[in-house]
């Protein structure tokens, strides 16, 4: 068996990740900025407590950063085949693995792939 690998050790790749996409509430009270009484104290906002939270807008796929691969894996049974590697940010042997999937040789490939994903969950 043959196994072919699409990163090599020591590369740079980048990583991409499905990721919450939020955007901050403005409480209607005090505006998200400290509330001063008029010696200067500061006061918790009555009606958000100082952190209105934030608004979910669901889910979106975004380049998580450059990673160096430290550890390359292979899964092979008759029924599957997985392609993984482990990075030396994120730890060799212990530490996150990812799937060849989510892995790019240059930051354009990984945009385009995000670009893709992003398309294919509006559609
Ligand atoms: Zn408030």
């Amino acid at each position: 068996m043959n196994l072919r690998r699409k990163f090599d050790l020591g590369q740079n790749v980048y990583l991409i990740i499905q990721d919450r996409v939020t955007e901050p509430l403005i409480c209607d009270l005090c505006h998200s900025e400290p509330l001063l009484l008029a010696d200067g104290r500061e006061i918790k906002c009555p009606q958000c407590g100082g952190y209105p939270g934030v608004k979910y807008l669901g889910r979106e796929w975004r380049i998580d950063g450059m990673l160096a691969i430290g550890q390359i894996r292979f899964e092979v049974t008759t029924s599957d085949f997985k392609e993984q590697y482990m990075c030396y940010e994120t730890g060799v042997g212990s530490g996150t693995v990812y799937n060849v999937g989510d892995l790019f040789a240059t930051e354009n490939e990984a945009r385009i792939e995000c670009a893709g994903r992003n398309k294919e969950n509006a559609d």
